[in-house]
């Protein structure tokens, strides 16, 4: 728990100074030029980029007199910034002496609003309301990546000098990742690996996962250090549900109840670099301070079948015989193709990239009676109980996970199995959490 507030603390300051940097990049903007009866000139940007134009901006302009406390911030003008225009803000030169002014910006998707500011018991703002009555109020449990904020301070003395009203947005929410490997123990240091065959990836046999979040949060306000903290959250949780396609019913059918990485799957994929990894694309959401709680459920198809069959198709292996030194040979096929199956290596970038002919030889390819005696049965679904494993997070009595503004938070599940199901059946595994940033 320390860790991770210590964690907390070094990635709030260091989005700090980046903000502290793109401000003092501003404070040389000085700009001469500028007629304050023409409009002093408002530009709004990403640390990275320009603001998307599929944006909508409003600038929430905040005024003082220069003695008073930033408490004393009351809301004066509401403008909504034009994309494609340049915007100007129109100042009267009596109202700039002794006053000091904060823009803020809040930029959600024109098409939807996401997030909209309003006063912390939700009611509409008035002209006049204070900078700490406000909160930053979301639609829904779940908003979009395109949600963004900032403010900037200018004293009236800097607005009549025709400095430009410049600010950096960042990213106003933060998202959930969740990343499953398989790791080795060497020594004290764990070693990431690679899903091994007849496995392919750590949620081989799970059909269906379903991730629970409550305590969301609805409204964030800034507080007395203007960092962003929850206010207030949602009652009501949300659930997501991914389900990895599983091979079923195939032939070859050692394949099945495996993940089809070649059927791709909304926010599921499986690394590259580790084979099997799994990387799961959770929510974007508003930020919170320990206060969210995850659950996770893995429904999967158990092991052990119920039927009493034995799973079988007949293959090269079924049609043999034994030479004069009574070694097993296998008999001629007819079909003159090469076996051949696609694994892992024949993927890039879960993009099938073999050009070879999946071919097993089966009964069509011999004009023979095979040898081994036994009759052909593959498992289906029906074959198999359903089950599911359920996690935590955090883990009960632990405090809950916290969302850093235009910050992932990364859970990272070390499994010392191949599959998610092995580990379930013995003893739970937990995710570790950290905190990365978004770069916008
Ligand atoms: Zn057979
Ligand atoms: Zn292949
Ligand atoms: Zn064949
Ligand atoms: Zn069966």
């Amino acid at each position: 728990m320390k860790n991770r507030f210590i964690r907390y603390a070094i990635f709030f300051f260091a989005s700090l100074a980046l903000f502290s940097c793109s401000n003092n990049e501003y404070e040389e903007d000085y700009n001469t030029n500028v007629d304050i009866a023409e409009g002093i000139p408002v530009i709004t940007a990403l640390a990275s980029k320009p603001l998307p134009e599929n944006l909508q901006c409003t600038m929430y302009i905040f005024w003082k007199s220069a003695t008073d406390t930033e408490n004393e911030y009351a809301l004066k003008e509401i403008k909504i910034l034009e994309n494609t225009a340049q915007n100007k803000l129109k100042f009267m030169n009596n109202e700039l002496e002794n006053k000091t002014y904060r823009f803020l910006f809040v930029a959600t998707p024109s098409s939807t609003k996401e997030i909209e500011l309003v006063k912390s018991d939700e009611n509409n703002l008035q002209i006049g309301d204070k900078w700490e009555d406000l909160m930053i109020r979301s639609f829904d449990p779940i908003v979009s990546a395109d949600n963004y904020q900032g403010f900037v301070d200018k004293t009236g003395t800097e607005i009549l000098n025709g400095k430009t009203i410049n600010c950096t947005l960042s990213r106003l929410v933060g998202q959930i990742i969740f990343d499953i490997y398989k790791i080795l123990k060497e020594g004290n240091t764990t070693v990431s690996q690679d899903v091994s065959l007849p496995h392919f990836t750590v949620l081989d046999r799970v059909y269906k996962i379903e991730i629970e979040y409550s305590d969301l949060t609805k409204g964030v306000v800034y507080n007395n250090d203007n960092e962003i903290i929850h206010q207030s959250l949602w009652n009501d949780s949300y659930k997501q549900t991914i389900e990895p396609k599983l091979y079923e019913n195939e032939i070859p059918w050692f394949r099945n109840f495996k993940v089809n990485a070649s059927q791709p799957v909304t926010n599921l994929t499986f690394s590259e670099e580790k084979n099997g990894s799994a990387h799961i694309k959770g929510i974007y959401c508003m930020p919170s301070n320990e206060n969210l709680k995850i659950k996770m459920t893995f429904y999967y198809y158990d092991t052990t079948p119920l039927c009493e069959n034995t799973e079988h198709i007949h293959s090269k292996y079924c049609y043999t015989y034994l030479d004069t030194y009574n070694n097993t040979q296998f008999l001629p096929s007819i079909c003159g193709i090469a076996e051949h199956t696609h694994m892992n290596s024949c993927y890039k970038d879960g993009v099938l990239i073999c050009t070879k002919e999946v071919h097993i030889h089966r009964v069509g390819c011999y004009d023979i009676d095979p040898v081994c005696g036994m009759n052909e049965y593959v498992y289906t679904s029906d074959c198999f109980t359903k089950k599911f494993i359920v996690l935590n997070l955090p883990k009960k009595d632990a405090t809950p996970l916290s969302v850093i503004p235009n910050h992932y938070t990364l859970n990272t599940a070390k499994i010392r199995y191949d599959r998610i199901i092995d580990v379930g059946a013995n003893f739970s595994f937990e995710f570790d959490t950290a905190w990365k940033n978004d770069n916008n």
